[in-house]
């Protein structure tokens, strides 16, 4: 029997469609460009930049010593890399489960990625990261906060010290978010964000790199592109510390510009409603899917405080077929599910197989099975919680209807 019309329900937002920025990014906007001076080392004497007011505002929100603001995230990991000393050839280990752009900055470095297993939860495999830097003695961990969940940190920073492996974190999906009541890009000896539309703060690209160390945040702002103009910099260390750098460090050219600083600056200052607003609507996600059988939520451990800007589930007691009819019937009502399980990478979601710039791309078969049967989607502030129970009760239709 055909189901009646009205319990055909279906969806009609857009999953990719952000807010507006906020007014006053807009009007410092446009004054930078009445300015003229977009360019972040065109400031007028005794007046300090766009992207200088920036870094010192984003490093005191963490409680950093020092922010670089970057071109992007993956340029900014690339500086990260660079600036922790990667010399060509070196191991760096990396969770499987990640974007892109974090084993393509791990190659641009001349490093080579050691991709290790994920957990259920979506998490690095601690004991896969353990065996893995012993066996190949790698003394670099990025570690990516994939779509913001966070390993146990207590239990990584440990093991970091033990073995003396230098703490890359990725959070371009954890700006805001805590572990044990510390913002995550705090645990890593470096921090990685990112600015790009679908982050916590928009700028359509940018990155921000945060340290408290006075040697790689030096290195890293002549690695960015700085000329002899460092000394323009609010968050930096002595100037005797680049004296004896910048004659021996490239400039890679990989600045954020005064137009993007000025947009994020009153996002930054917004941040903490905007990740509430987040949570309340993966707070009305979570528990409406949680109910759908064949569907597993997993639980956050207690110490974590994410921000839900994108939720993942995994199906359980189903086929990788019916997860592909699943994805499919979901994606006919307007809920775009991403899926890491495709053979093929489509869109922005590729997955570890297809890096095939990656040389003896590892079986990481955990993974692989995790990815096959999780279902992955942002949730964009455009969505109204009503608009959250709407996509809730689709997939549990879709559900209903496949399994
Ligand atoms: C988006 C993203 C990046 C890269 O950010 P860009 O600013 O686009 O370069 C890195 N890591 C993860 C996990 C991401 O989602």
């Amino acid at each position: 029997m055909m189901p009646e019309k009205t319990d055909y329900l279906l969806f009609s937002k857009e999953f990719t469609k952000q807010e507006s920025l906020p007014t006053e990014s807009i009007q410092r906007a446009v004054e930078v460009m009445q300015s003229g001076r977009l360019h972040r080392y065109n400031s007028a004497t005794d007046q300090d930049s766009e992207a200088s007011l920036l870094e010192q505002e984003f490093a005191d929100y963490l409680g950093k010593k020092y922010c670089l603001a970057c071109a992007s995230c993956g340029s900014a990991l690339y500086l990260a890399l660079k600036s922790a000393g990667v010399k060509p050839g070196d191991k760096i280990l990396a969770n499987a489960y990640t974007l892109a752009p974090v084993p393509g900055a791990i190659v641009n470095a001349g490093g080579i990625p050691v991709l290790t297993e994920i957990t259920n939860d979506y998490t690095i495999d601690v004991d896969d990261f353990v065996t893995k830097a012993r066996e190949t003695d790698s003394k670099y961990l990025l570690l990516s906060h994939m779509r913001g969940h966070m390993a146990d940190m207590d239990r990584i920073c440990e093991i970091c010290e033990t073995l003396g492996i230098c703490l890359i974190e990725d959070c371009a999906h954890t700006l805001g978010a805590r572990w044990a009541g510390r913002l995550s890009g705090t645990f890593g000896d470096i921090a990685c964000y990112s600015t790009q539309t679908y982050k916590h703060i928009n700028s359509g690209e940018g990155g921000l790199l945060v340290t408290d160390d006075d040697i790689i945040i030096a290195k890293a702002i002549l690695y960015s592109g700085s000329y002899m103009l460092y000394k323009k910099h609010l968050s930096r260390s002595a100037l005797e510390v680049f004296d004896s750098l910048h004659k021996s460090i490239p400039n890679f050219s990989m600045r954020m510009d005064n137009l993007r600083a000025a947009i994020l600056r009153p996002q930054l200052k917004n941040l903490e409603t905007q990740c509430q607003r987040w949570n309340e609507r993966y707070a009305v996600l979570e528990a409406l899917l949680k109910e759908v059988a064949h569907i597993r939520v997993p639980a956050r451990p207690e110490k974590e405080s994410p921000v839900g800007s994108s939720i993942q589930f995994t199906l359980e007691g189903v086929s990788r077929t019916q997860v592909q009819s699943f994805i499919a019937e979901c994606g006919h009502r307007g809920v775009e599910i991403k899926w890491f399980g495709s053979d093929e990478p489509t869109g922005f979601t590729s997955s570890f197989e297809h890096w095939e710039f990656v040389s003896d791309i590892p079986k990481l078969p955990i993974t692989r099975n995790i990815l096959d049967f999780m279902c992955d989607f942002r949730v964009p502030l455009t969505f109204s919680l009503d608009d959250c129970r709407t996509v809730a009760k689709v997939i549990k239709q879709v559900a209903t209807n496949i399994f």
